[in-house]
Parts: structure tokens; C-alpha cells; sequence
């Protein structure tokens, strides 16, 4: 047979052509030259139909593409490529579309234009709203807060909450804080991952953990709750010194059921109950924890000199250790219980 177009002699594959001559003549996509994506003036989401998403660009194109295209029938086992490059104001798409026709691979290449139009998002306008389903108050044990712990544990929630929007908890966010009774508090939009950030809050500093709900009214048919956490604070922190039957401890860490100590006089380790600590005498470790001038050391002792006083106090070593040093850190409870402070070998 005779090919209508080319006029060689080969198979006929459809419409008295040849395969190359039939594949020619036929493109099997088709596109509109413009896609508007409406996009979150704000947190930068892009929506596809009703649904805000933080997926890429490259992957809402896609979505349009399938869905506004005609492609063709014949074309089998379909795959799409986006590529966009940003423009003024817009974006220049490339769309490849592949795919076979009776086993014979096809590759048609396309191009949009994709203009994003400014909208804010469901979750931007809550935020804006100051929604909010839970509220995290983080208090003293009594009076206040010390100003670099808030500091530490606001930074904590932060960084966390940043972390868990990137792991696609999109409907996160914190709608307000305040400085609250000494402590702090946190306005959170979502329930759920709240109760994860309020467990992590006392894992990594301690305290005791109570929960209370508050019926807010009625939506959709569903009774909806507003979660109140408090976390109140134990009396001591991580760097706080202990006195427990005239041994002195220093805090490495707490959590909510154990607190780690540091034995000053022998450098055991041991992780002990919070109850066990109601007769502890709490030392705040700042004022006692100093630089001394290291003068010389024997397998045993160490012999440090305050720098403001030129007095020479004598320091247990707690390990076989040589010291090359200028400057050493003790714990200075009095002129009688000075200690090394546990070093990061200790640890
Ligand atoms: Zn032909
Ligand atoms: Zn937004």
C-alpha cells in the first residue's frame, strides 16, 4: 500500500498514512494560553478548587494541566513535565506531555503562562481573625519566670511549631502570645498538634501538666472545645544547684518524670523522681559557678586561685585527667565545698 501523504510503499497505519506521516499531521494536546492559580498574598499557598495547599507551583500547574487540557484518547500511559521560570508578574510554563500511541511514544510540548492572583488564604484570614482552638500557659512554680528562661522556652515552641508546619501541619499557627501571671502564654490554632507541643515543652523543661476544656459553642452541627494547657514550672531549672543531705547536685536536665543530677563530690550521675526533691535546698546556680585561674594540678587535686580575691582554694578532681588549661570552672558554694564544675567529658 501506498502512504496518501508521502507516497512511499509501507504499512498503512490509520487514514491510509504511513505511521511517521500519521503522527505528523495529529497533535494530541491541547491548552489554553493563560492559567490564573489564586495565591496567598501573605503565606505564599496556592490553591487548586477549594483546597489551599503549600505544594509547589510546579505541582499545582500539573493539577491545572490534567484538568484543563484536552488530550487526546489515542495517547496512552500519559505523563506530564512542568518547568516554570518566573517573569514580571507571571510565570512561563513549559508543559511536555508524553505518552504512546499503539506503542509508539509521543512527546508534545506545550507552553503557559501562569499569572498567580492575589487572594488570602483560609488559613492567613484565621490567623488574621486570631483564631485559636488551644492556649498553652506556661507559669511559675512561684513568682516569676526568669527573663532568659521565657526567653529559652518561646524560642522552643517557635522552632518547634516552625518545624511541624514544614512536616504539612499547614493549619498551624500561633494567632498570639502574651506574657501572662509571671509566665507565658501561646494562642494556637490547632488542637491536636498543641497537645504534641505542650508534651514536648515539659519533656525539655519539666513541670507538672494539667488540662482543662471550655465548651465554645456549636459549628456545623459539632460542639466545638477550646483546650486551656498548664504547665506549672518546677521551683529549679537545668543549671540549678541541689542540696540533698549535704551533698551538692548540679541540674543537668529535667523532664517531666525524672530530673538528672550531677553529684558534685563523687561525679556519679542519677536520674531521680521530682518527688523525691520536696527536701531539696535549691541553690540558683549563677552566682556560683566561676572561672578560677588553674595554678597546678597533682593526680588528685587541682589548685585554683580566685581571680578577685587571690584566694587559692584546693578542687577534687573527679577523674584521671590532666588538665591544660588557663582558666578552670568551679562551683563555688563556700570556701569549703568548692567542686569542678561537671565538665562536657564528665557529662
Ligand atoms: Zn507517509
Ligand atoms: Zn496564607
Amino acid at each position: 500500500m501506498f502512504c496518501v501523504d508521502c507516497g512511499e510503499e509501507k504499512p498503512i497505519f490509520r487514514e491510509g498514512s504511513c505511521v511517521e506521516c500519521y503522527l505528523k499531521r495529529h497533535q494530541f494536546t491541547t491548552g489554553p494560553p493563560f492559567i490564573d492559580i489564586p495565591a496567598c498574598a501573605h503565606c505564599g499557598s496556592l490553591k487548586y478548587k477549594s483546597l489551599w495547599t503549600t505544594d509547589t507551583l510546579e505541582t499545582i500547574v500539573k493539577r491545572n494541566v490534567k484538568q484543563l487540557f484536552s488530550i487526546s484518547n489515542e495517547l496512552e500511559n500519559i505523563t506530564i513535565e512542568v518547568v516554570c521560570t518566573e517573569e514580571q508578574e507571571r510565570f512561563s510554563c513549559n508543559i511536555t506531555i508524553s505518552g504512546n500511541v499503539e506503542g509508539i511514544p509521543i512527546s508534545e510540548s506545550n507552553h503557559v503562562f501562569v499569572r498567580l492572583k492575589p487572594h488570602s488564604c483560609d488559613m492567613c484570614s484565621k490567623q488574621f481573625g486570631g483564631y485559636h482552638e488551644a492556649i498553652l500557659q506556661i507559669r511559675p512554680h512561684e513568682k516569676k519566670i526568669p527573663k532568659d528562661e521565657l526567653f529559652k522556652i518561646r524560642q522552643f515552641v517557635e522552632a518547634l511549631i516552625v518545624s511541624m508546619k514544614q512536616q504539612g501541619h499547614r493549619n498551624l499557627f500561633i494567632a498570639d502570645v502574651g506574657d501572662e501571671h509571671g509566665g507565658i502564654d501561646f494562642y494556637l490554632s490547632d488542637k491536636q498538634a498543641s497537645a504534641t507541643i505542650i508534651r514536648k515543652v515539659q519533656e525539655r523543661f519539666g513541670g507538672v501538666l494539667t488540662t482543662s476544656s471550655k465548651n465554645i459553642g456549636m459549628k456545623d452541627g459539632i460542639q466545638l472545645y477550646r483546650v486551656t494547657y498548664l504547665l506549672r514550672l518546677f521551683p529549679y531549672r537545668q543549671g540549678d544547684l541541689l542540696e540533698i543531705n549535704k551533698h551538692y547536685y548540679y541540674i543537668l536536665s529535667l523532664s517531666h518524670h525524672s530530673i538528672h543530677l550531677f553529684n558534685l563530690t563523687t561525679g556519679e550521675k542519677r536520674s531521680i523522681p521530682p518527688k523525691e526533691l520536696e527536701l531539696a535546698k535549691i541553690i540558683e546556680g549563677k552566682d556560683q559557678i566561676r572561672d578560677m585561674i588553674f595554678i597546678s594540678q597533682t593526680e588528685k587535686d587541682i589548685q585554683v586561685m580566685d581571680p578577685k580575691s587571690y584566694r587559692v582554694f584546693m578542687v577534687k578532681k573527679l577523674f584521671p585527667f590532666t588538665y591544660e588549661t588557663e582558666n578552670i570552672r568551679v562551683v563555688y558554694i563556700d570556701e569549703n565545698a568548692v567542686f569542678l564544675f561537671p565538665c562536657e567529658k564528665q557529662k
